[in-house]
């Protein structure tokens, strides 16, 4: 298969004669090994084609030098985004130029006139957050705004869930610079009147004056051929050439081109005032043709948006516990469907009339909630900005719950974006279910009611001949339906692979014609994405799938259970393939995911790229044991195993637990470095280590001692390590507090109790001030202290991680199966137990321990809501900073830290918006890691830690955390077991203070 791959891509001496001058002459990237092609060969589709190479330019004039050499080679160029494109028109063979990474910046921007113009690779949220201080905003609000960029969004003329109000790309593009096949570098924007008699001659007058001849030529034809609704991003927008009496703008032809007419430089873009009022209301129906019959009559009184949720999405939705509270509220009885209407006018009190008018339009249309019986109708109106906000993100989340199947068979986008005219809206919908029943599969509607595109995606194994006949079989009879209402069969994600073969069918030969001419015109040596809307191969060509005929993974024996998935390594395959290349990996703030792509911005760095380079591998597409070369270390060595993606990604890709398999398939088969050992082993040298510990730490103190380590050991010289001490915490003491105490036990992980033992005392101090009777077993076998086995993970060494569990399940099982909660202060060695411990053994004792495993906080917060806690707090004026543990974040358990913080009287509790702290384990400690570290730092933690004046208390749960704090910023942090543990000695100084936490906590 890789061999099939290679040739098709044509990968030879020439291909490596062209990367050599592609290097010489450009300082970017110049990618052309096999991972990285692959990591290229994909977009949001589910195509693939593997390309010769891939460049990354610096610099715009580097992209036009890219296409030159490579144009020159004979090869196609194919411009590139953010790569979330549903069609496949973002892949292709030849070479790929990526804008995303370098070429980001705002050029200019024009408050007055609210007009900006940017590089093609800067992303849409990032834009936005550039603008949001001059009361500004760019509105086509993609889903995809966190990742989508500005080029690509030109690319696909893309459409916001606002289009009502604010059109499509099209209509806020004011122009472009773009660059053809040929080099020649031309402005697109709006032509004067006169043009067409005007007679200069040059590259760009010639071409805009032959647009103008076509459009004119074909008038007719386009207006009889171009279906009348908004959303009609399919083929070439000869429309915009048609004359008529205001300028013609040339740049709405390039627009929606999907890179096939030119390299797109820069665009201008109309921007509009900040939404600064909004009331959302939620519109109840008995039935799904109801509401999609409604929506031609509730657009008329001209809300923003009208979004679609379903009886399934709102079923999905009611099993998720945070979104519970919000349907039950937003949603009222049994509704098979509800349209959510939006209104956004500057004057809130139009917007609360318009809420109104749509009460008593429902009324009318006999969908009142006045009948005694049934269980839908009326309106619920939602002014309050929280509840807003909460319907938004219920409604992304429902597409995501449905996404998440962990079956062969996922939902399918291709025809999910077909758009019909509102009164056809009810019958096509109806129709289309009926297609899909017929062919053997489902699909739940969601979204845009008001332009009549409605998002759907049947359930297919696109893996199996017959379910691709299938797809083939809806997509036919789908369109022509659509044909039969006028509408568009390409209503928002682009042609590329999926729709540009029916455009025949759809727009009719003589179009089809005119879309050949203008490519030609443009670009006759067919460099720029060929095979996108025209000549375009068979949506079916199975050759051309990320799953092809031939794809297959053979057995082998994974080191963690896989069972949830299906397929080959136990359930591996299963996980890997389920990356859909959605791409919300590659947001760049908000969350955590994905530490390493913030501070890198390579495709390699981010869990799309290692996902997708971990199916190569399986499938053979990587060459011969893949899975343990170089490059797949490579490809692995910067996640941090911070576990964000795990809880951020929408279809939940555990990366980190993959990466465990990776380090497992390469220690079996090259061994462990020194660094691995060093790392793995602590738990079985701490002791002795602390015993010594003068010797131990004579490393830190020595310049020499640190440049040989550098050299040896692979551990950055610039880095203190960690102070081993003699003095560590004695997890010896078996049972303290009193007799009749609730019980609890202190997990005293290795490195806690190796170098900070004041977290365990003052945790040790707070449990007893709380009269918890608390439990520090001694292990079953009477050897050294337990340990969760998270460095020998860490190291690939999954047996000794297993063993370490072993060890501490058999101690702990007593505890646990009788309802004693486990209580630990080190993020990643308390949730251990939760994870990967059931990973590595699902008895019934290991299954108790990781129901019973909390952090510190979680169990005060726990105690507290349930009225139990009793816990005398004294007060602490002052603010403290909190920066929260990835693994806290990942499953879902910071806001206990702050919960907790809060209870301490006088407490002014402020969280860092913070990624990974980038040490992650000893992933800071690597002399090749070293400067990532640094870097993902410094993107928000060690500036807030900075700004910070000298009297605010820093919190941080995580051992590295506060290493990198001390190391990075030069501030000591705290556990926040010492905050409360300072909060109980202020109390007991001032025994008149009661116990302050006797409420249960709230919010
Ligand atoms: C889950 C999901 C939700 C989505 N929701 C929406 C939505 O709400 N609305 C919507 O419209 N789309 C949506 N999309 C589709 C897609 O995200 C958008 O079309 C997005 O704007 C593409 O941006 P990108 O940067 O990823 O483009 P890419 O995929 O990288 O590129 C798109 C096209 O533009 C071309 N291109 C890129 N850069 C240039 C350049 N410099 N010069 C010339 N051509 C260029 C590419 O060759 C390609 O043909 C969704 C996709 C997914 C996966
Ligand atoms: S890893 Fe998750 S978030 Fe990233 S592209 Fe794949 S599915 Fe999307
Ligand atoms: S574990 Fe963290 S660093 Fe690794 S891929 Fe996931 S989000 Fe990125």
């Amino acid at each position: 298969m890789a061999a099939t791959r290679a040739e098709k891509s044509g990968h030879s001496a020439e291909t490596s004669a062209l990367a050599a001058r592609l290097r010489r002459e450009i300082t970017g990237d110049v990618l052309f090994d096999p991972f990285n092609r692959g990591r290229y060969a994909t977009d949001a589709s589910f195509y693939q084609i593997v390309p010769s190479g891939v460049v990354i330019p610096r610099t715009m004039d580097e992209a036009l030098r890219a296409l030159s050499i490579a144009s020159d080679d004979g090869r196609i160029v194919t411009p590139r985004g953010g790569g979330t494109s549903q069609s496949g028109q973002t892949i292709n063979d030849g070479i790929i130029i990526d804008f995303s990474k370098h070429l980001n910046r705002v050029i200019s921007l024009d408050v007055e006139n609210r007009t900006c113009v940017v590089e093609p690779g800067i992303v849409l949220d990032d834009l936005n957050r550039q603008l949001r201080k001059h009361g500004l905003w760019f509105p086509v609000d993609v889903s995809t705004a966190s990742r989508a960029t500005i080029g690509g969004m030109a690319g696909n003329n893309s459409c916001g869930g606002r289009s009502l109000r604010y059109g499509t790309m099209r209509d806020n593009t004011r122009s472009m610079d773009a660059a053809l096949a040929d080099g020649s570098l031309l402005h697109f924007g709006e032509l004067p009147r006169d043009f067409a008699q005007m007679n200069s001659s040059d590259r760009g007058s010639d071409l805009f004056r032959d647009m103008l001849a076509l459009g004119a030529r074909e008038a007719v034809e386009i207006g009889e051929k171009f279906p009348k609704v908004q959303r009609r991003v399919g083929g070439y927008n000869l429309d915009a050439l048609v004359p008529r009496n205001a300028p013609n703008n040339i740049a709405h032809l390039l627009v929606g081109s999907e890179g096939t007419l030119a390299l797109t430089t820069q665009v201008e873009l109309k921007l509009w005032p900040v939404i600064r009022n909004k009331v959302l209301s939620v519109c109840h129906f008995g039935s799904f043709y109801q509401a999609m019959d409604a929506a031609q009559h509730l657009v008329k009184l001209r809300p923003i948006a009208v979004e679609l949720v379903d009886r399934t999405m709102l079923a999905l939705g009611r099993e998720i516990a945070m979104f519970q509270p919000i349907i039950a509220t937003a949603v009222r009885g049994d509704p098979d469907a509800v349209l959510i209407v939006e209104f956004a006018e500057e004057d809130q009190a139009e917007n609360i009339r318009r809420l109104k008018q749509l009460g008593e339009l429902m009324a009318n249309l006999g969908f009142g909630w006045d009948h005694p019986q049934r269980k839908w109708g009326g309106v619920v109106e939602i002014t309050e900005p929280a509840l807003q906000t909460g319907i938004a993100e219920f409604r992304a989340a429902g597409l995501n719950v449905m996404m998440s199947m962990k079956q062969e068979g996922k939902p399918v986008s291709f025809v999910e974006d077909c758009a019909v005219p509102l009164p056809h809206l009810a019958d096509y919908t109806e129709r289309l279910n009926a297609i899909f029943v017929r062919h053997g599969t489902r699909g739940t509607m969601y979204a845009h009611a008001s332009e009549g595109c409605l998002h759907v995606r049947p359930v297919l194994n696109l893996k199996l001949e017959k379910d691709v006949k299938a797809m083939r079989a809806i997509a036919e009879e789908t369109f022509a339906m659509v044909r039969e209402y006028k509408g568009s069969h390409s209503g928002e994600h682009g042609d590329g692979i999926v729709r540009s073969e029916f455009h025949e069918a759809m727009f009719g030969p003589r179009i089809i014609s005119d879309f050949r001419e203008v490519k030609h015109r443009f670009d006759p040596g067919n460099v720029l994405n060929p095979g996108k809307i025209v000549d375009a191969p068979r949506m079916d060509d199975r050759s051309l799938f990320r799953y092809p005929p031939n794809y297959r993974v053979s057995e082998f024996k994974t080191a963690l259970d896989w069972s949830a998935y299906p397929g080959a390594g136990g359930g591996f395959q299963g996980a890997v393939e389920m990356c859909n290349n959605n791409g919300a990996c590659r947001k760049l703030e908000g969350g955590v995911m994905c530490p390493s792509y913030r501070a890198t911005r390579d495709e390699k760095d981010v869990t799309r790229g290692r996902a997708n380079t971990l199916r190569l591998a399986i499938s053979g597409q990587l060459g011969p044991d893949a899975l343990a070369s170089d490059e797949m270390a490579e490809t692995l060595k910067l996640c941090v195993s911070c576990k964000a993606c795990r809880h951020e990604c929408p279809v939940g890709v555990d990366m980190a637990k993959m990466k465990i398999e990776v380090l497992a398939a390469r220690a079996a088969k090259h061994g462990l470095s020194f660094r691995d050992r060093l790392v793995g082993y602590l738990p079985h040298y701490a002791a002795l280590a602390s015993r010594l510990a003068p010797l131990a730490n004579w490393r830190n103190n020595s310049p020499l001692l640190r440049m040989l380590f550098e050299r040896f050991a692979g551990i950055s010289a610039r880095r203190a390590l960690p102070e081993w001490r003699r003095d560590v915490f004695r997890s010896d003491i078996d049972v303290v507090g009193p007799a009749d105490g609730r019980e609890v036990v202190l997990f005293a992980d290795t490195f806690n109790r190796a170098y900070e033992r004041e977290n365990l005392d003052a945790a040790l101090r707070v449990l007893v001030g709380g009269g918890y009777r608390v439990h520090i077993p001694k292990p079953a076998d009477g050897g050294r202290p337990l340990c969760c086995g998270r460095t020998f993970l860490s190291a690939g060494l999954v047996d000794h991680a297993r063993a370490e569990l072993d060890r501490l399940v058999t101690t702990y099982a007593p505890f646990a199966l009788r309802g004693v909660p486990i209580v630990g202060l080190e993020p990643s060695c308390l949730l251990t137990l939760r994870d990967e411990l059931l990973s590595l053994r699902a008895d019934e004792p290991a299954k108790s321990i990781s129901a019973h495993a909390l952090l510190f906080e979680e169990f005060l917060v726990r105690e507290a809501e349930a009225g139990r806690l009793r816990l005398p707090l004294g007060p602490i004026a002052g603010k403290v900073l909190v920066h929260g543990h990835c693994h806290q974040k990942s499953f879902g358990v910071f806001k206990s830290v702050e919960q907790v913080l809060r209870l301490v009287p006088g407490l002014d509790v402020e969280t860092i918006e913070s990624s990974c702290c980038g040490m992650a384990g000893a992933f800071g400690y690597g002399a090749d890691t070293y400067q990532t570290s640094m870097d993902m730092a410094e993107l928000s933690l060690l500036p807030a830690v900075r700004r910070a004046d000298a009297a605010t208390l820093i919190v941080a749960d995580g051992t590295s955390c506060r290493h990198q704090i001390k190391d990075g910023a030069g501030r000591g942090a705290l556990h926040v077991a010492r905050v409360l543990g300072m909060s109980l000695e202020r109390a007991r100084s001032n025994p008149t203070l009661s116990p302050v936490a006797k409420e249960p906590i709230h919010g």
